[in-house]
């Protein structure tokens, strides 16, 4: 377009040059005059062209170039995934020494903390949570819920992707389904592993679980007892906690869930803090600033349990 306009313009010029020219010599031949008009026609037709085909030849190379670039960012890209997701290690292994520093997490020699979640995830609470850790460049674990995970699989995907560690808290939560015997403890393990595989698309398996409501005590505790066993023969450690913010239990203001955390943490030098993402539990994001802010001043290092897994 810009050429023909070009061309247009340097014809309109040397036409009107050619007329005034035949204006001052009228008695010109105006055959001369002719072939010299038709001539520099050619020339400048000639020089247009050229340049329009430098242009269009310069294209397709161009483009090929945006394209590379467009594949060298995908590479990139890949490339930071398989980085990050090897940093985290893809799929965790339940090795010996896996399972001797599972067994020995309260004997840590540097204070360390673990933030755990429960029951989610959640549509409300999980992303603004998920929002903060990454601001506060945190790694966490979530045990999740086999029927929450399949309600919201992209959430699960997305604390997998940013790197915390998702852990199986079973499928229905629901007390005497989950306990009614010992193999409905491994088949909501199961049915939990698999919601968590369709949700991100691989082959995973934490190898840890939490027990809704602990692993000891209460009306189910023979139960319990006897499907850590099952579980062991399964290659799934399982873990509780040694403090928590009451979040689940009945705190009922951000004072007291942050005075719970301070108050059950104590001088421990290992903390494994149980904390929940199901959808009412709003106060546990708001006070967990506060709570990351005091874990930092008392010189804790926070670790999720690919710190744990192989
Ligand atoms: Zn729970």
């Amino acid at each position: 377009m810009y050429n023909n306009i070009v061309i247009d313009k340097i014809q309109k010029r040397g036409t009107k040059v050619i007329y005034d020219f035949m204006e001052v010599t009228p008695k010109l031949n105006r055959k001369k005059v002719i072939i010299a008009i038709i001539i520099a026609s050619v020339i400048v037709m000639a020089i247009g062209g050229a340049i329009f085909y430098w242009r269009l030849s310069k294209q397709p190379n161009h483009a090929v170039e945006e394209n590379d670039n467009i594949a060298l960012e995908q590479n990139n890209t890949e490339n930071k995934k398989q980085k990050h997701v090897a940093s985290v290690n893809f799929s965790p292994v339940f090795s010996e020494q896996a399972k001797a520093r599972l067994a020995n997490i309260y004997h840590s020699e540097e204070k360390t903390v673990y933030l755990t979640f429960d029951d989610g995830p959640s549509k409300t609470v999980t992303p603004l949570i998920l929002d903060l850790l990454k601001r506060e460049n945190i790694k966490a674990s979530f045990f999740v819920l086999g029927s929450r995970v399949e309600l919201n699989p992209n959430i699960v995907k997305r604390e997998y992707e940013e790197g915390h560690f998702i852990a199986n808290h079973g499928y229905s939560h629901i007390y005497s389904n989950i306990y009614s015997n010992v193999e409905a403890v491994l088949g909501e393990y199961n049915k939990t592993q698999q919601a968590i595989q369709n949700a991100l698309g691989i082959e995973y398996n934490g190898h840890l679980f939490r027990f809704p409501g602990g692993s000891t005590g209460g009306k189910y505790h023979n139960t319990k007892n006897e499907a850590k066993g099952v579980l062991q023969a399964n290659q799934i450690g399982y873990i509780d906690w040694n403090a928590l913010s009451s979040d689940a239990a009945g705190a009922k203001t951000k004072e007291a869930l942050l005075e719970n955390v301070k108050e059950t943490v104590g001088q421990k030098k290992t903390v494994v803090i149980l904390m929940h993402d199901a959808g009412d539990k709003i106060l546990t994001y708001e006070v967990l600033p506060e709570v990351i802010a005091y874990l930092r001043e008392q010189g804790y290092v926070f670790k999720n349990f690919y710190d744990i897994m192989d």
